[in-house]
């Protein structure tokens, strides 16, 4: 998941956007992912939370739209999500991710922090912008985040 909490700086960064702006190929080959875009798909999986733009759910990544200002990023943070995703055979990822935001909530009482606290969103933020970490990230490298 990304979420992006600053919602008026969002807006403002939206002046900027472009229409048909699609993620571009340095990254990403077709075929690697299979792409939905589709706000109200979002909103039913996010339980209508409109602070979510994109989910990972290998092998589809959905959008809400395309049309963010860091929508590079975006597609880098889920594809972080889809590498572990393939690594842990996807449904233990989703009991790991399930147990350690459970977990965090109960830690910390807050929806926010147990989000970022989670092992995966973690890695996923913490490498966003680096859109060369997939090429050398090692097996597991979700670990060291719990
Ligand atoms: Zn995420």
């Amino acid at each position: 998941m990304h979420h992006s909490f600053n919602q008026s700086v969002e807006m403002q960064l939206l002046k900027y956007e472009r229409p048909n702006f699609t993620p571009s190929k340095p990254m990403i080959k077709a075929g690697k992912y299979i792409r939905i875009v589709s706000p109200w798909i979002i909103n039913i999986l996010s339980y209508n939370d409109k602070k979510v733009t994109a989910m990972a759910y290998w092998p589809f990544i959905l959008f809400r739209h395309l049309n963010y200002h860091n929508i590079y990023e975006i597609e880098n943070h889920e594809l972080i999500h889809h590498q572990q995703q393939k690594e842990l055979l996807v449904v233990p990822f989703y009991l790991i991710y399930f147990l350690h935001f459970l977990f965090s909530i109960i830690r910390f009482l807050n929806y926010k922090k147990a989000y970022y606290n989670v092992c995966f969103e973690k890695e996923a933020y913490a490498h966003e912008k680096d859109f060369n970490y997939l090429k050398s990230r090692k097996w597991g490298a979700w670990f060291k985040y719990l």
